[in-house]
C-alpha cells in the first residue's frame, strides 16, 4: 500500500509526499511559505514564484507561535498576507499554530481553501475544531501523547491525514500506530488517508 505524507521536510522517496520546501522544487510535490519565525526576516516576493509552480500544492507551513519568533503582531501580519494569496491562488494551507488558538478561530472565516493543523498534537482542541472543517495532520509525537491517544477516534478518519514533519520516523510508522490506537483496520486507514490526500492536494 502507497503512503502519503502530508507534511516532511525530508525528500519523499518510497512514497508520496508534500516536500516542505524554501523555492520551487521539481521532483516531488511541495509547500512553500514563510514560517512564523521567519515572519520578520522573509519577504513575500521570496516565495511568489515557487507559489505558482505546478508542483506547489500548499502554501505552508504558516501560522502564529507564541512561544518562538517575532511579535505576535508581526507574525499575524505576515499570515494575513499569506491566507490573502492562498485565497487568491485557491491554495490548502498548512498551519504551524503554538499557543494561539483564539487568534486561530477568528481567522477561520476567511477560510476559502482546505486548512490543515500540521503536527497537531492539541487534544483540548478537538471539540472546538470538529466543529469547523479544518483537518488534522497527525504525525509521530500526535500519536505518541498520551493524552492524544484516548480521543483520536473522535476525529473522523476523512478528516486526518499523516505527516513525518522534521523527524526521522518512517511514514509507515504512523499508518501502523494510528491503525493500533484506534483499532481501525490497516486497508481502511490507507484507502481513506490516499483519497485524503489526493482530494486536498491532488494527485
Ligand atoms: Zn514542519
Amino acid at each position: 500500500m502507497k503512503c502519503f505524507n502530508a507534511h516532511t521536510h525530508t525528500i519523499p522517496d518510497n512514497h508520496k509526499g508534500i516536500y516542505q520546501s524554501d523555492a520551487v522544487y521539481t521532483a516531488s510535490l511541495f509547500s512553500v511559505g514563510i514560517h512564523p519565525w521567519d515572519a520578520e526576516v522573509k519577504s513575500l516576493s521570496e516565495i511568489i514564484p515557487a507559489l505558482h509552480h505546478e508542483n506547489c500544492r500548499a502554501i505552508g507551513e504558516v501560522g502564529l507561535d507564541r512561544l518562538k519568533g517575532p511579535s505576535m503582531e508581526i507574525q499575524h501580519a505576515m499570515l494575513l498576507a499569506q491566507l490573502a494569496l492562498a485565497n487568491e491562488l485557491q491554495k490548502p494551507v498548512i498551519f504551524h499554530l503554538v499557543r494561539a488558538w483564539d487568534e486561530f478561530y477568528a481567522l477561520l472565516k476567511s477560510k476559502q481553501t482546505p486548512w490543515i493543523i500540521h503536527g497537531f498534537n492539541s487534544p483540548k482542541q478537538v471539540s472546538r475544531l470538529l466543529q469547523t472543517k479544518v483537518v488534522f495532520s497527525l504525525g509521530p509525537a500526535s500519536l505518541q501523547n498520551p493524552h492524544m491517544q484516548p480521543i483520536l477516534a473522535q476525529i473522523p478518519l476523512n478528516r486526518i491525514l499523516f505527516e513525518t514533519d522534521d523527524t526521522a520516523s518512517d511514514i509507515n510508522q504512523v499508518y501502523l500506530d494510528y491503525s493500533r490506537a484506534t483499532s481501525t483496520p490497516l486497508e481502511e486507514v490507507y484507502a481513506q488517508i490516499e483519497q485524503n490526500f489526493l482530494a486536498i492536494f491532488g494527485a
